[in-house]
């Protein structure tokens, strides 16, 4: 007979039916782009991920189903202020800029500038790179630097976080500072290329392996944080959203 944890663990498993990831083939999320995503794609985004698949590294990008939630999240939110840590080629960058208002910012941070002004032509051609300002550097002291002088506390509306998984927690404990109540933090890849459920002994490419610890660490301490709601996405690579609620 099953343990009472056992049946604990049971009734909280997902049922066969139902409650399944849509995502049952690569033709259904093919469907999803070539039904819902590529025809309404703004002409920028398409010219910058058509750019940004010939670049060497293109498997960091965001995927245009992605970039299209990001644009429709930010424009239900009305956000206004918003940061970015992680920048590269900026496909994120531009479907966040093309949702702002015209007087919208987005501080952007990134090590790289030279992935960044790749793509910069695209995102000045779309008439929004007046929003961006970008910091060339780790993220992480620019968060202290802003921590430090007070004036940033509570003023962001979204942050969308896609840099360093190691850093992650990090991340967390200044940019719930530095977010507005009711606004939301998004961490990015949070289901790790799948990895979060691979056994410990997997045959994980290197980098695969090492940041998964991070990422299952964040995935604990998120739910846990009592100071904000969570909504993990099984969208992209996974996205958890965090509302910060005190
Ligand atoms: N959001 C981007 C997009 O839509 O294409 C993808 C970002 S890519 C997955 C991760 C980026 O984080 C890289 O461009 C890398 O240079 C940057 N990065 C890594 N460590 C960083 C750090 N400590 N601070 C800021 N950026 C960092
Ligand atoms: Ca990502």
């Amino acid at each position: 007979m099953a343990s009472n944890n056992e049946q604990q663990n049971q009734a909280g498993r997902h049922q066969e039916v139902g409650h399944k990831s849509l995502l049952q083939s690569d033709a259904l999320y093919q469907y999803i782009l070539e039904t819902s995503v590529y025809p309404t794609e703004p002409e920028p985004m398409k010219e910058l991920r058509e750019l940004t698949a010939k670049h060497p590294w293109n498997i960091m990008t965001t995927s245009a189903d992605e970039g299209q939630f990001l644009n429709m999240l930010l424009k239900l939110m009305n956000a206004k202020n918003t940061m970015e840590i992680g920048v590269y080629t900026g496909y994120s960058l531009l479907a966040t800029a093309l949702a702002l208002p015209d007087d919208g910012k987005i501080l952007a941070m990134d090590i790289n500038r030279e992935n960044y002004e790749l793509g910069l032509p695209v995102i000045q051609k779309a008439g929004v790179a007046h929003k961006i300002e970008f910091r060339e550097g780790p993220a992480l002291p620019v968060l202290d630097q802003m921590i430090a002088e007070g004036k940033y506390h509570g003023t962001f509306d979204f942050i969308f976080v896609d840099a360093d998984k190691d850093n992650y927690l990090n991340y967390h404990k200044r940019l719930i500072e530095l977010v507005k109540v009711g606004g939301v933090i998004g961490y990015d890849n949070t289901l790790w290329n799948g990895s979060v459920v691979a056994p410990p002994d997997a045959p994980l490419r290197k980098y695969v392996k090492y940041y998964r610890d991070f990422v299952m660490e964040l995935n604990k301490a998120l739910p846990a944080d009592p100071r904000i709601e969570i909504c993990m996405l099984p969208v992209g690579d996974g996205i958890t959203l965090c509302r910060r609620i005190k």
